[in-house]
């Protein structure tokens, strides 16, 4: 690029194999990349194929990579196939209940749907750019995301324990009434239900569940809160609440929580020397650790290009200076954040 240009960095949002795509110009010209990967992008002058390089690769030469417009046209291409055979085997109305269901169990349970028919099309590359939080800038929002049973809740838990003037949760909102020894404003918001769910529908609601009845979750404004104080805001996600949370005003750096493979799980609990109280507490079956496994799968798979830093959860407590280090770095050191975070 000329001198005085700028360079412009993108973060893919999808996954791209050159040796797949029989429409490339030169398969050993293409650049093959993962989601969440930063490619600085260092020709975009033809319509349909750029020219990129990974920044992890930086000294190597430029390979091609289809244009913005190009991607959405193939994820377009690839939907279009997906609804045909789905069509074809008679499933389209289930699916469609399925989207609906996943919104539902969203409100229901705090479930997550991990169908792929629940992801959609969305922007192939995102612009990103360098961010250093300034010492007078708010802290980053710390998002913690993980299949259930992975210890989530525990390292969350354990990580405001360590210092709880620094960091700490938002306070949720809940519908149910408040017990004699509760405060308003300490353990829940508590408010009507016609107030929850115009948070709700007014998308300042991060998350929320039902649970016995009543509503419970967690509102922007909570965690501006916490922002506002001067702390470190942690919070537990499902994945596809991430979205909502990616915001120029709470710049959330997302963590995700992973299992170690079956195999080392076993082992750890097997072996008494180095078990955790965590594991023995837990008591998983074989079956429960296959699930975490696939699920944190699909997870990676789906919503991969959001996480920003990724912790496997072998040992607590070896998971937990882990994080203690990356959430130190996230409001220290300079990320990757969409180009709109930046200004
Ligand atoms: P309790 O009414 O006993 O204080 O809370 C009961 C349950 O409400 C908790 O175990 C949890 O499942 C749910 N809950 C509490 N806070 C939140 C929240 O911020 N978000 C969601 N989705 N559920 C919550």
């Amino acid at each position: 690029p000329v001198n005085n240009q700028k360079m412009v960095y993108v973060r893919a949002m999808t996954e791209y194999w050159p040796q797949e795509d029989p429409t490339i110009p030169c398969v050993d010209a293409g650049l093959p990349f993962q989601k969440g990967d930063i490619l600085q992008i260092v020709d975009q002058n033809d319509a349909l194929w750029w020219q990129a390089r990974k920044i992890s690769d930086l000294g190597t030469c430029a390979g091609l990579i289809p244009s913005n417009h190009l991607m959405k046209r193939k994820q377009q291409d690839d939907m279009k196939i997906d609804e045909k055979c789905v069509e074809a085997a008679g499933f389209r109305r289930s699916m469609r209940l399925c989207r609906r269901k996943s919104h539902l169990s969203q409100v229901r349970a705090g479930a997550w749907c991990a169908d792929s028919c629940c992801s959609a099309v969305g922007t192939p590359y995102e612009e990103v750019m360098r961010y250093q939080r300034r010492p007078s800038d708010k802290h980053r929002l710390i998002v913690l995301v993980g299949p259930s049973g992975v210890g989530v809740n525990e390292l969350r838990r354990q990580l405001i324990e360590l210092n709880p003037n620094h960091f700490q949760s938002a306070v949720p909102h809940t519908t149910r009434s408040k017990k004699s020894y509760e405060m308003d404003g300490r353990e829940y918001h508590y408010v009507s239900k016609e107030t929850f769910e115009s948070l709700m529908y007014s998308h300042r609601m991060l998350e929320y569940g039902e649970y016995k009845g009543h509503l419970y979750g967690t509102s922007v404004d909570a965690v501006q809160a916490v922002l506002d104080e001067g702390k470190i805001c942690v919070m537990d996600l499902e994945p596809q609440g991430i979205q909502v949370a990616r915001t120029h005003e709470l710049k959330p750096y997302v963590i995700f929580i992973k299992p170690s493979n079956m195999s080392c799980m076993k082992e750890s609990r097997k072996n008494a020397k180095i078990i955790t109280d965590y594991f023995v507490d837990m008591k998983f079956k074989d079956e429960d650790l296959q699930e975490m496994e696939d699920l944190a799968q699909k997870m990676e798979t789906q919503f991969g290009q959001f996480f920003d830093h990724v912790i496997v959860n072998d040992k607590l407590q070896e998971a937990c200076a882990q994080l203690l280090s990356a959430v130190q770095k996230a409001q220290t050191e300079p990320q990757w954040v969409p180009a709109t975070w930046v200004s």
